[in-house]
C-alpha cells in the first residue's frame, strides 16, 4: 500500500510556515513502515529537537484506478480516519533550505499516526468535516474540510494522473493552521466531529 500526503492544503497553514499557497497539490509519500496504529505511543526520535504534530483527515482508497476523471472521483473512497503527520520540523527546515527531499523528516518510523476508519456516510456533516486534536485534554488544533484548497475529489483526480491508486492506499489530506511541537509525556487525542478516534502518547 501507498501512503500519500498533501502539503500546504489549507491556506492558513501555508501562511503560518511562510510557504506560498500552491497552485497544484504538493504531494509527498511516507513508507508503510511509518504507520503508527492501534493507539501505540510514539517514541521521541533522537534525530530531532522539534517534533511537530499535524492533524489531518485521512482518506482510504476503496478501488483501483488510474487517470480518474473528476466526476468519478467520489467513487474511489468512502472511509476516513484521523491521522497525525508527525514531522521533525528542524530537520525538514534544513532539508527545504537546501532544496533536498524531506523523507527523513516526514517518513520516519511512527511518523504516520492513524486511527481506525469510519464511513463517511455516517458523519453528521460530510460536506464540512470538523476535526480537532487535543493535547493533555486541551484542544490545540482544529480544522474543517471546507477550508481545503484542494478537496478530496480533486486530490483523487490529481494523484491518479501520476500514480495508480490501489485499494487500501491512504491519503493524508493536509493540516490546517495550528501545528506545533510535542514533548515527552504529552497525550495526543484526535477527534472527528465529536467522536474520539485516536490516542497517542509521546514517550
Ligand atoms: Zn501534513
Amino acid at each position: 500500500m501507498k501512503i500519500f500526503c498533501i502539503g500546504r492544503n489549507y491556506i492558513d497553514h501555508a501562511k503560518e510556515l511562510k510557504n506560498p499557497v500552491p497552485k497544484q497539490p504538493l504531494i509527498f509519500m511516507k513508507p508503510p513502515s511509518a504507520l503508527l496504529v492501534n493507539h501505540k505511543p510514539l517514541y521521541y526520535p533522537k534525530f530531532t529537537e522539534d517534533l511537530h504534530y499535524e492533524a489531518e483527515i485521512v482518506l482510504k482508497i476503496s478501488k483501483n484506478g488510474r487517470h480518474v476523471q473528476p466526476e468519478f472521483a467520489h467513487k474511489y473512497y468512502n472511509q476516513i480516519a484521523f491521522g497525525i503527520d508527525f514531522t521533525a520540523r528542524d530537520l525538514q527546515s534544513k532539508l527545504k533550505a537546501k532544496g533536498h527531499p524531506w523523507e527523513i523528516a516526514k517518513g520516519f518510523d511512527g511518523s504516520a499516526g492513524l486511527s481506525q476508519f469510519i464511513n463517511i456516510k455516517d458523519l453528521k456533516n460530510k460536506e464540512n468535516i470538523e476535526f480537532h486534536l487535543a493535547n493533555n485534554g486541551k484542544t490545540i488544533q482544529k480544522g474543517e474540510t471546507k477550508d481545503l484548497i484542494f478537496d478530496f475529489d480533486y486530490l483523487i483526480t490529481y494523484i491518479s494522473q501520476f500514480f495508480k491508486l490501489q485499494q487500501g492506499d491512504i491519503i493524508y489530506t493536509g493540516t490546517p493552521a495550528g501545528v506545533g511541537p510535542v514533548k515527552i509525556g504529552d497525550i495526543l487525542e484526535g477527534f472527528i466531529e465529536e467522536k474520539h478516534m485516536l490516542t497517542c502518547e509521546i514517550r
